[in-house]
């Protein structure tokens, strides 16, 4: 059965070979052995139930819980020839008929739906009339309060076992923690259940982390040196996101806002701009989030701190679901700090207040962290990077630039909280060492201790960096309410010249030269960059013609295989990767026309192997 459903996978899809985990995944659809498979956006957990139901006896059903998310399925397995099907509110009560007559003849292979509608009247009873080849459940984490989009529908997920005895129930999410996997598995009733956790790095992502003053200027350039490819924007408030939207707009970009302040048509129309490629940029709160299926986004831009790692992870993860590589881009400044902080504070909930300020801590740290941003998130998720160099964030490509006198510095910061006793916020002792005149130091006759003015030379905001750097690797700490720094072990060791902290060169507005990352050269190896955009009118053509988003005719991995091999015959064609035999009959001929003229035109080789 394996090897039927490694067949599908070519015939189908164009591909050659599993990703990583996606072979046992499947192992266990095919086994009829429950599941659950926790990998991260772009990890390909989409194929491990549809190549599986293709070849298997029956119909798969498939529980999303967004309209947009079926949609884009649904339209992407049509396109690879497979019979697909959604059941939802949007359609008419004509098209719901049809889908309904395709299911009783047995020729859907695989059905989407919400889960309200899965557990309506009368439906399981309906489909209890068929064979079910399996049951798949996207997004499997709404199931559980714990995780960030928990959603009371999913709960009455808790009958299908019962329900439908024999057939296997699978689970998939990106959601990292334990404790909401567990869950999956308590609430769905899962029996014997394979639980699959794939490495939660994305080497394709090129992390960059900046401290930034003029975030405006900055996103700007950001988007003009990615022009013509898709981004997006995230602020943290509404407020922000139309300030963007309104300077962006100002300077040509074509770009649309995006927030749970929008009515949800206006959302909707401005997601399906950004999905068909009408606009480049979406600027937008986190409320746009879980229906993004796009699989070329090329860069996100956080121009605010997002408020936890996990955030982050999600956030950015929506860049390069196709495995190119795509840039992120974290633009901080200490206010951000201040703003979540108020955000997160309008709860009477204690305890639920203090998890969201230690998850924001933990991410302001993350930001004055000097550490390889791979190595750091995966660590943060319980895993381990298995390189030394990520070659792919701003610290493994040198972007960072160090202090070279950081230990004369530090030993400077590290004096002025022990001459303050240990009693004092990050704050004052920035304002000590820069000799402020300010009433809070001098009341205190702070203006008396030897480290007073010591770094004179530096702004307040300078310092006061440096000592965030410092509580990030740990020399010193923050103890109590009110963030009292003290030294730590290690902090000693600094002050006795025994250790060596690493510190940033102050900013400046200059510009740095970005660096070329190894990921973005594998990625363009050996591809024409000229025909690739060629390529991607045609494939936009295409798309428009049918009324689909573009990635669903080719993703930007097929059409770079394309620049790179230039097929300008039918088994040249197949052998692109995401080329499967229907897209080739439907595609294969207008691409092929344009690639082969374009050669002509430019004298480059074709059909290379
Ligand atoms: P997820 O649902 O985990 O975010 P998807 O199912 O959307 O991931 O897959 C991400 C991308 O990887 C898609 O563009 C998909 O076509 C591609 N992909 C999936 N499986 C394979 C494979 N075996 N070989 C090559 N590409 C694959």
């Amino acid at each position: 059965m394996l090897s039927e459903v490694e067949k599908s996978l070519k015939q189908y899809w164009g591909y050659d070979e599993f990703l990583p985990l996606q072979r046992r995944a499947i192992e266990c659809s095919v086994s009829g052995r429950d599941s659950i498979v926790v990998l991260p956006t772009g990890g390909g957990k989409s194929l491990c139930y549809q190549a599986p139901a293709v070849s298997m006896d029956g119909m798969a059903v498939v529980v999303s819980p967004l309209i947009s998310l079926m949609k884009d399925q649904v339209d992407s397995l049509l396109q690879c020839g497979v019979s697909a099907a959604r059941l939802d509110s949007s359609m008419t009560v004509y098209e719901r008929d049809q889908v309904i007559k395709a299911v009783s003849l047995e020729q859907v292979k695989l059905l989407y739906m919400s889960p309200e509608k899965l557990v309506s009247e009368g439906f399981i009873e309906f489909l209890q009339g068929f064979k079910l080849s399996l049951i798949a459940i996207d997004e499997a984490h709404c199931v559980s309060m714990w995780g960030h989009d928990f959603r009371p529908e999913y709960r009455q997920l808790s009958c299908l076992k019962e329900m439908f005895p024999g057939v296997a129930v699978h689970a998939y999410t990106a959601t990292a923690t334990e404790n909401v996997r567990g869950d999956i598995a308590v609430q769905l009733k899962l029996s014997d259940h394979e639980m699959l956790i794939g490495s939660f790095d994305r080497a394709n992502l090129i992390y960059k982390v900046e401290q930034v003053q003029d975030k405006v200027s900055r996103v700007c350039r950001i988007v003009e040196e990615n022009k013509g490819n898709s981004g997006i924007v995230y602020c943290i408030r509404r407020k922000d996101v139309d300030e963007m939207f309104k300077q962006l707009s100002a300077r040509g970009v074509k770009a649309l806002p995006y927030h749970a302040g929008m009515d949800a048509e206006a959302r909707r129309i401005n997601q399906e701009a950004f999905d068909k490629e009408r606009v480049d940029v979406m600027v937008a709160t986190i409320a746009f989030g879980m229906g993004i299926d796009k699989s070329n986004v090329r860069y996100v831009v956080h121009a605010g701190m997002p408020k936890s790692l996990e955030n982050y992870q999600q956030e950015a993860g929506r860049a390069g679901r196709d495995g190119l590589e795509a840039q992120c881009y974290l633009l901080y400044s200490n206010g951000d700090y201040q703003v979540w902080k108020f955000i997160l504070s309008q709860t009477d909930d204690l305890a639920a207040k203090k998890v969201s300020l230690d998850k924001l801590s933990e991410v302001y740290n993350f930001c004055h962290s000097m550490n390889c941003r791979h190595a750091a998130l995966v660590e943060y998720f319980g895993q381990n990077l298995d390189k030394d160099n990520c070659s792919a964030c701003d610290v493994c490509l040198g972007d960072v630039e160090e202090m070279e006198e950081a230990l004369i510095v530090a030993q400077k910061i590290l004096s002025c909280v022990v001459r303050l006793n240990q009693s004092f916020g990050a704050d004052q002792v920035s304002m000590v060492l820069t000799g402020s005149k300010d009433k809070r130091v001098t009341e205190r006759r702070h203006d008396q201790l030897s480290t007073y003015g010591l770094l004179k030379d530096f702004s307040k905001g300078v310092v006061r960096d440096w000592t965030e750097q410092l509580v990030s690797q740990g020399y010193l700490a923050k103890q109590g309410e009110f963030n009292v720094v003290c030294l730590t072990k290690t902090g000693g060791e600094v002050l006795k010249g025994l250790k060596v902290p690493r510190l940033l060169k102050p900013l400046t507005d200059k510009p740095k030269p970005a660096r070329k990352s190894k990921v973005v050269e594998q990625a363009w190896e050996g591809v024409d960059h000229g025909l690739f955009e060629r390529l991607r009118q045609v494939r936009k053509e295409q798309a428009d013609l049918k009324g689909v988003p573009a990635f669903v005719v080719f993703g930007d991995a097929a059409l770079r295989d394309m620049a790179r091999i230039r097929p300008t015959t039918k088994r040249m064609f197949n052998m692109v990767k995401g080329v499967g035999q229907a897209k080739s009959t439907k595609y294969g001929k207008k691409f092929m026309r344009e690639i082969a003229i374009y050669c002509k035109e430019h004298s480059v080789g074709t059909d290379v192997v």
